[in-house]
């Protein structure tokens, strides 16, 4: 760390996007003692209980981006942070000179690439900021991040990484850490897919549900970020922590990726489309729907009775 690194003393920051992760790391940032504004695209029940606890939220772009000295954002998707960096009246259309923008989406690298493009020739400071780790996880400060970008920009952000997250890592240059989450993506909707599919078995192997789902999570092969997933498919909660939509939507980043560069996913390829068909009909849910999904269904020509 060195002088220029930012202080929750004095620096500015700006959180741009106030859905399921933007709005608790405004909390966790604001918590933690650091000056944050927020801005998000409508004025959700969200925005609305933000304000209620005192926190400043903007009604412009224009306004957040002139008193941020960095910017974070978590947008859905390509469309979203296309429409949020590149519109008419977006982040680069008022961004001043000498800002730092964490961009935490999960979007594509070529998007990415684009960005960090747009915000050097604004004179501005870019990292990619990816994030593994879901809500739970943001209110406790404990995700992880993975960085892309210039190691100098990367350091001066240190004192903000501390105030959110267990660990975080500079994965390489400009979009580095938006690759590595989709290397990391993929093992969450392959593995969460193949829960589902462990479950439906054990079920049709007549094993004890709830006994099922309380040993499963005790073994060696279910990975930490799956264990609080069975309680919840346990008592049939699917509350979005990680919409199932967003699952899918990465899993198609996934894709994109391999084929453009020639990698065959077999595994990651079936998964796919596996989210995307449960995507239509349960999106809004957490990712752990996809259990349901798959024990519902049917195999042709099987009698399930
Ligand atoms: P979310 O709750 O659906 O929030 C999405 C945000 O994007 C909202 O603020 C939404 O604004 C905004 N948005 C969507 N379309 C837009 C548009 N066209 N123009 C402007 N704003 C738009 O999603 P989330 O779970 O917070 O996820 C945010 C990002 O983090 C995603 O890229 C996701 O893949 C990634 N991520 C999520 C998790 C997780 O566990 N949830 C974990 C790691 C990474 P409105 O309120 O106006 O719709």
């Amino acid at each position: 760390m060195n002088d220029s690194t930012f202080h929750k003393e004095n620096a500015r920051l700006g959180f741009v996007g106030l859905g399921l992760m933007g709005s608790r790391f405004l909390r966790r940032l604001n918590s933690e003692g650091w000056k944050i504004r927020g801005w998000n695209r409508s004025r959700s029940a969200t925005t609305l209980a933000l304000r209620n606890d005192g926190l400043e939220i903007d009604e412009t772009i224009a306004s957040l981006a002139g008193q941020s000295e960095v910017l974070l954002s978590s947008l859905a998707d390509d469309n979203a942070v296309r429409a949020v960096y590149l519109g008419d009246d977006g982040i680069f259309a008022h961004l001043q000179p000498g800002t730092t923008i964490l961009e935490m989406s999960t979007i594509s690298p070529e998007l990415s690439a684009l960005l960090h493009q747009e915000a050097t020739q604004r004179d501005a400071k870019m990292i990619d900021l990816a994030v593994s780790g879901s809500t739970p996880a943001v209110e406790a400060g404990a995700v992880t991040l993975f960085g892309g970008g210039e190691p100098a920009t990367f350091n001066r952000c240190v004192p903000i990484f501390q105030s959110i997250a267990r660990q975080w890592y500079l994965m390489g240059p400009a979009t580095a850490g938006i690759r590595m989450k989709l290397v990391v993506n993929l093992l969450l909707g392959v593995n969460m897919e193949a829960i589902a599919e462990a479950v439906s078995l054990g079920e049709r192997l007549s094993l004890d549900r709830d006994v099922l789902l309380d040993v499963l999570p005790k073994t060696a092969v279910i990975a930490p970020a799956f264990s609080g997933k069975f309680p919840k498919i346990k008592g049939g909660d699917y509350s979005p922590q990680f919409p199932l939509h967003l699952m899918s939507k990465d899993m198609n980043l996934v894709q994109d990726a391999a084929i453009r560069l020639g990698a065959a996913l077999p595994a990651a390829s079936a998964t796919r489309r596996v989210f995307e068909d449960a995507a239509a009909e349960r999106g809004e849910l957490d990712l752990s729907a996809i259990t349901p999904y798959v024990l519902e269904l049917a195999v042709p020509g099987v009698d399930h009775h």
